[in-house]
């Protein structure tokens, strides 16, 4: 069937070809997670053989892949802000996306030893991007769902980031001090009756992590609502919502007596994150 890389990757790419978007991508991606390489590797040495070992959990991951199942899941781990984070069925996968939320915070001006809060945190991906690069920022990052919990402490771990406080709590409950210049927020803002949650990636991600009554806005109002009593003076609050969710938000965040509130765009162009 195939036996050398370039075979490997023709062979999963037309597999892949009317499942996936990426298919070549895709084909790469796991190839390069079994012979545990680089990607210029499969350019550099194309006729290299696999061992049959490597043969079979190739065919078992592509198998994989051709159901569906998102490649991040596949091989246990998605890049995010250039760092590797582990990740599993349990929380919702880093979406690059995300990176303009942690951008718009690395530029707010706060103090060298700022107190963060990060809620919903999921894999850790926002609150340990945040601690990689201001490391004596004082963060805290929770989710309720205790496998988050466990797998942000993994990530933490792994990325050697101990400084980081992570624990469980639905929203501000496990929350007791009301001081913090930046709470930060990837909460789930999608439609319940959204299609798109029928095709693609987010068919295999939990549906607590990615959707929210109210059309969306359920979650977003209510820690717009409560993170005014856990802010410091001047403190700031920093949401990604959906782009077509900017207005709502913006509209909420005046009302509820937020000042200088602000709309980000992603790197897509497309409105991603509200500022107060
Ligand atoms: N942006 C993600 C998506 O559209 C959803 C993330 C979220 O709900 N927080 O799939």
């Amino acid at each position: 069937m195939f036996q050398t890389l370039a075979q490997a990757l023709e062979w999963a790419s037309t597999r892949l070809q009317d499942v996936s978007d990426s298919a070549k991508l895709d084909a790469e991606v796991m190839l390069l997670h079994i012979i545990h390489k680089q990607r210029s590797y499969l350019y550099t040495w194309p006729d290299e053989r696999l061992t049959s070992e490597q043969v079979t959990e190739y065919k078992q991951m592509v198998g994989r892949r051709e159901l569906g199942t998102p490649i991040a899941h596949i091989v246990g781990e998605r890049e995010f802000w250039s760092l590797p984070f582990m990740v599993n069925p349990t929380t919702l996968i880093p979406r690059p996306d995300t990176e303009i939320l942690v951008e718009t915070a690395l530029n707010l001006p706060l103090a060298e030893n700022a107190k963060v809060l990060d809620l919903g945190t999921g894999t850790g991906a926002i609150a340990l991007s945040l601690a990689f690069e201001r490391s004596n920022w004082q963060i805290t990052a929770v989710d309720k769902v205790l496998e988050a919990v466990a797998l942000a402490k993994a990530n933490r771990d792994n990325l050697k980031l101990p400084q980081v406080e992570v624990l469980q709590s639905d929203w501000f409950d496990a929350i007791n001090r009301y001081d913090f210049n930046l709470i930060v927020s990837n909460p789930p803002y999608i439609d319940e009756e959204d299609e798109h949650l029928s095709q693609g990636d987010v068919r295999f991600e939990p549906h607590s992590a990615l959707t929210a009554g109210e059309h969306g806005y359920a979650d977003l109002f209510y820690i717009a609502e409560a993170a005014r009593d856990y802010l410091a003076p001047g403190g700031y609050l920093l949401l990604e919502h959906g782009f077509g969710q900017a207005l709502t938000v913006r509209d909420k965040m005046i009302e509820l007596g937020y000042e200088a509130v602000a709309t980000v765009r992603d790197f897509g162009s497309n409105d991603r994150c509200t500022l107060g």
